[in-house]
């Protein structure tokens, strides 16, 4: 019998041990518990292949260790990114990051896309901002937050004392979904990997969540925003606080005066004076 993978699965299956190879996983193992009654006829030709049962060489104890713990009884989601169970990647820069996504399709968000929306900003951050996806200006230019509301995130920085090129911007996908609809779960998880290790190489002192889906990511809940925004919690050993993204402060101006209060909790978590409030 010919148990050679077909052309199409194979090339799958590369993707897939690429993609963990990036993200510096370098021993897998099938657990062959998982298998149990599966059947074992090859896939059809250009069957869709699932990523294979893979367990990591991390401890569970490495895992406890490195794994966000957020200080409140916020419900954690379980089904957490595998890059989470690992330690930092040694020697990892943003540039090494960014080689690693390459001309990135490995969620179907590529198809769409004009431009990856890698992240902007200052490297060496104290202060990092996460949103939600690219939308339209940010997928022609390639740029984090360029559109309305990214002048009402400058705006709000400048504010803060800052300038854009003090902090860094990214957000939790880096292609922007279709319609600018929510990113699915499982982009999210294709996706966020390169997020942690942006945040692990920046390092920075707080990392404040635009909106209900960069915090819900980071915090791993399913919970509202308005359940926990203004709130600090452990992210990996950083502060983090989520308040509401932009674009709904464009919607709701009201709302305005609410972030603005978060935004002073993260002035003097930083120990940073305000200019004055932005309109
Ligand atoms: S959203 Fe992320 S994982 Fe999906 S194609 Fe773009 S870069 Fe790759």
């Amino acid at each position: 019998m010919d148990s050679r993978l077909p052309e199409t699965s194979r090339k799958k299956l590369e993707a897939w041990f690429r993609y963990y190879h990036d993200l510096n996983f370098g021993e897998f193992y099938i657990d062959r518990r998982t298998m149990g009654k599966r059947s074992v006829k090859p896939p059809a030709v250009g069957a869709q292949i699932a990523a294979p049962a893979l367990l990591l060489s991390a401890s569970a104890a490495t895992a406890a260790k490195i794994g966000a713990s957020p200080t409140s009884a916020l419900p954690v989601v379980q089904d957490s990114s595998l890059f989470e169970a690992i330690d930092r990647v040694e020697g990892d820069t943003l540039q090494i990051i960014s080689e690693n996504l390459g001309e990135c399709t490995r969620c179907r968000l590529h198809k769409k896309r004009n431009k990856i929306v890698f992240g902007a900003g200052n490297a060496r951050a104290q202060l990092v901002f996460v949103g939600e996806g690219p939308g339209h200006d940010e997928d022609m230019q390639g740029l984090p937050f360029v559109g309305r509301a990214g002048k009402l995130l400058t705006q709000m920085i400048e504010a803060m004392g800052l300038t854009r090129e003090d902090v860094y911007i990214c957000n939790v996908v880096k292609c922007r979904p279709p319609e600018n609809r929510k990113p699915e779960d499982d982009e999210v998880a294709t996706c966020s990997p390169y997020l942690y290790r942006q945040l692990d190489v920046i390092a920075p002192k707080a990392i404040v969540c635009l909106g209900g889906v960069a915090a819900q990511t980071l915090l791993k809940t399913k919970d509202p925003i308005s359940r926990f925004r203004g709130n600090w919690y452990d992210f990996r050993n950083t502060k983090l606080l989520a308040t509401y993204h932009p674009a709904y402060l464009l919607r709701n101006p009201a709302a305005k005066s609410e972030v603005w209060r978060d935004l002073q909790k993260v002035m003097a978590h930083l120990g940073l004076k305000a200019k004055k409030a932005p309109r």
